[in-house]
């Protein structure tokens, strides 16, 4: 099969996030399948170049129809750990993608949807006639909107497309500039309840769903994760445009890949190991402590690594770092903040923990060192309000740290309560799992974690090399992703 996967992330490229890490893992286990896989990436001024290999110009002149002109971009082609890469670069005034940033600009709706438009340009100016397009999040919605309104009509009506959900919070909102920008013209018909306009907002349109209402198949990334965008306020407001959709809607579970997430051979961690010479993790964690500068000694490391906002329960991470301190635990965090507020906040935390032997907040994105907390940690705490999938309880997993982890989305699907969990024996599960939004709640696991650490040493290492033979490699969801595609190409 040909697949064209077009995304505003791709790791280690370009990375946020989790959709990074997606975009590359699921691209990388198709092709390993016999796939011909092919990205196309916006040209982001502050991407990493240094992950792309053999850059060159493959297409000088794509001309991009936008508000009734063209737009020129060049389209640089390139090899990412692999992957054949296409990165599109306009050459307009509004510098769409040289912004020192990927997102949070104030007109991101405009800046996506004329990646979008100008990628399916590309496919049909370079004559790519891919099986399947595979798009992601809000900021590739427009792609199934325009195919079937436009571009289906210039000679891509074989085309079919997954479109996968990764976090409902944020669905690109735009009005009636946008219809005029991409060429879809006649607004009173996009907003429609059954086309574009938004649930909520009715003078809005809502580029996810759109994507949703005009994709072949809908994905999200985790099977819980389906079943609560539908019937929570986990859907933020597509809840019942999903249910209606819900004969083409399905959770996937995500993968990881363990090509680039293996503590085997992780080349950013100075002792590999494997579950049965896990002695050698020891060994991370000195090089951890001297690398941060924390204090040596008999105790437990507890880690949070990932964004710091609302999505990921900060109080919660911010309630864990005291809590793990005054358990005689120690506490990594590496996180990043685009809120203000948030950022002030663990600014002053740093500043006030600054001389504490048994605490340290890496407040930034540091791929590098995010291994080496993942080798060294015995703990990683994951305690969102709400989570899809979630990636760093299952790196966490496989580098032996255990997951204490709040049950929503993906982290149900993924970590199995030690003490508690009825479905599986004992030596199958993997971690901690409290329920609730309040401090007693982590507390409960967490303190039962760092209890088994102190108490029964044997017994933790034992629950952290079970999680670690756990397999959620890109196998099994590489798999079901083919099938899916089988099925839309056969059934449409
Ligand atoms: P998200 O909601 O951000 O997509 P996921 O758990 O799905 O969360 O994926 C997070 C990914 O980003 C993981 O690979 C994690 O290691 C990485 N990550 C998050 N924050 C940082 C950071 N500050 N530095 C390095 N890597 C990070």
């Amino acid at each position: 099969m040909y697949i064209v996967q077009i995304a505003s992330e791709c790791a280690p490229v370009i990375k946020a996030g989790g959709l990074g890490d997606v975009v590359y893992g699921l691209s990388r286990e198709l092709e390993g399948r016999g796939n011909t896989v092919e990205l196309v990436l916006p040209m982001y001024d502050c991407m990493r170049y240094d992950h792309i290999w053999g850059l060159h110009d493959a297409y000088l002149n794509l001309w991009v129809p936008w508000y009734g002109g063209a737009v020129h971009c060049s389209v640089y082609c390139g090899w990412v750990h692999g992957r054949v890469c296409f990165f599109i670069q306009p050459h307009s005034q509004d510098n769409f993608f040289n912004r020192g940033c990927y997102y949070g600009c104030d007109d991101d709706n405009m800046r996506f949807a004329f990646f979008s438009k100008a990628a399916l340009e590309l496919l049909l100016r370079s004559n790519k006639k891919p099986d399947i397009i595979h798009c992601h999040d809000w900021q590739t919605g427009l792609i199934p909107v325009m195919l079937y309104e436009i571009y289906k009509y210039h000679g891509m009506e074989y085309q079919r497309v997954c479109y996968t959900i990764h976090n409902f919070k944020h669905q690109g909102m735009g009005g009636v500039e946008t219809l005029q920008a991409t060429g879809l013209n006649q607004a009173s018909y996009y907003f429609q309840y059954n086309k574009l306009r938004d649930n909520f907002n009715p003078f809005a349109l809502n580029f996810m769903k759109g994507g949703i209402i005009y994709s072949n198949a809908v994905t999200t990334v985790s099977p819980h994760h389906a079943v609560e965008a539908q019937t929570s306020e986990f859907g933020c407001g597509l809840g019942y445009t999903l249910h209606l959709q819900k004969d083409k809607f399905m959770g996937v579970l995500n993968g990881i890949d363990y090509d680039f997430w293996n503590p085997e051979i992780d080349c950013y961690i100075p002792h590999n190991y494997h579950w049965d010479d896990f002695e050698q993790k020891a060994y991370n964690k000195k090089a951890l402590r001297e690398k941060l500068m924390l204090g040596h000694g008999d105790k437990p490391m507890v880690a949070y690594i990932g964004r710091l906002d609302n999505q990921k329960g900060v109080h919660l991470v911010h309630h864990a770092m005291y809590y793990a301190l005054s358990k005689g635990s120690q506490f990594v965090l590496l996180g990043s903040a685009t809120e203000p507020a948030i950022n002030a906040h663990f600014q002053h935390e740093k500043q006030f923990l600054n001389s504490n032997p048994d605490v340290h907040l890496e407040l930034g994105f540091n791929e590098e060192l995010s291994h080496l907390i993942y080798a060294g940690a015995d703990m990683i705490v994951v305690p969102s309000n709400y989570e899809p999938c979630g990636l760093t309880q299952m790196i966490g997993l496989k580098y032996g740290t255990v997951p204490i982890v709040r049950g929503v989305g993906g982290l149900v699907n993924t970590v199995f309560d030690r003490d508690y969990d009825q479905n599986l024996p004992p030596e199958k599960r993997n971690g901690y799992v409290f329920y609730q939004m309040d401090n007693q709640a982590l507390e409960s696991a967490m303190g039962r974690a760092i209890d088994l650490w102190y108490q029964q040493p044997e017994q933790f290492q034992k629950l952290a090399t079970q999680g670690m033979q756990y397999d959620y490699s890109w196998n099994i969801p590489g798999a079901q992703y083919l099938e899916i595609y089988d099925w839309i190409r056969h059934k449409w």
